[in-house]
């Protein structure tokens, strides 16, 4: 099948297929040739790697991912594309499609089934509505200590999440993410993208940002699970104290945070935005 990423062969698969696109579901399809193969060569994606894309809308993406790639694994949401593409991938022998969340698929399962439990190359154009949870569960679900199942992660998103991914703390842009980010890998914002690209429209400009995950932490815990679930609870109430927003989620006594803080020179005053990794790193060692 010739390339899907145009106006004119977008459309008429759409038309040929009465296909509504859906905005709940962050449908804007690729429609630049240049673009999709410009992200596909940032991936780095070669022979040797296996690529777990998400969200493949037609295929656009998928039918060059799967020239690069040795094997692709795309899961969409969206029941109503499975017959689209069936069709416009039929020629693919390397491609499987799943039919599901990819907030509810089971990575470690996943990597087992299709890549001999080695770690994925993510490439997606996101679905902008979740941008944030799925980064943050596809960094998650990796251990330094157990199984990296990802390799590296190169996405395009909205350009103002692009544009915090580096967030520094004290910053209102500093956040849970920001510490998965650091915590996990090297980040850069790779290119721009103007809207023009999709159909339809995004109403707010993209960005391709390269997450290469790093081969050690730049803090040492022994429990990754706890230091996350602490992240959490200390940005879950923002204007709340560390101490009072953590000790509210995670019923832990606020005298032990106190002696947490004071063992890392901090107020006892502070809030969760003002800690740095090795802050939580230390704290989630002692708790
Ligand atoms: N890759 C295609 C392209 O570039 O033209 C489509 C990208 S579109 C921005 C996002 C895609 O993600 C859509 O096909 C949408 O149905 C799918 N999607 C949305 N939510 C999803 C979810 N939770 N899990 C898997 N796919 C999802």
């Amino acid at each position: 099948m010739d390339s899907l990423a145009t106006p004119s062969a977008t459309k008429e698969i759409l038309d040929q297929f009465g296909f509504s696109i859906k905005k709940r579901y962050g449908q804007n399809f690729l429609i630049d040739e240049n673009i999709v193969r410009k992200i596909v060569k940032l991936s780095g994606v070669s022979k040797n790697d296996v690529v777990l894309e998400i969200g493949p809308g037609i295929g656009t993406m998928t039918q060059v991912l799967s020239l690069e790639a040795s094997k692709v694994v795309s899961v969409e949401i969206d029941r109503k594309l499975m017959d689209v593409l069936s069709y416009t991938l039929q020629d693919r022998q390397n491609v499987t499609i799943i039919n599901e969340d990819i907030l509810k698929c089971d990575l470690e399962e996943l990597s087992g089934t299709y890549n001999n439990g080695g770690p994925f190359k993510v490439v997606a154009n996101l679905p902008y509505y979740i941008t944030t949870p799925i980064i943050m569960s596809l960094l998650e679900n990796n251990s330094y200590l157990n199984n990296m199942l990802i390799d590296s992660i190169t996405v395009m998103i909205q350009k103002e999440v692009a544009d915090r991914i580096n967030a520094k703390p004290g910053t209102k842009d500093y956040g849970a993410l920001s510490l998965a980010i650091e915590y996990y890998t090297k980040p850069s914002v790779l290119m721009n993208v103007p809207a023009s690209v999709f159909i339809p429209r995004p109403n707010v400009d993209s960005a391709v940002i390269g997450l290469e995950i790093l081969k050690e932490p730049p803090v040492k815990v022994k429990n990754e699970k706890k230091l996350f679930t602490l992240i959490k609870a200390a940005f879950s109430q923002r204007r709340k104290t560390f101490v009072n927003s953590v000790s509210g989620v995670l019923n832990i006594d606020k005298n032990l945070l106190r002696e947490c803080l004071s063992d890392i020179k901090k107020d006892h005053d502070i809030r969760g935005e003002e800690l740095s990794l090795k802050d939580f790193a230390s704290i989630s060692e002692r708790i």
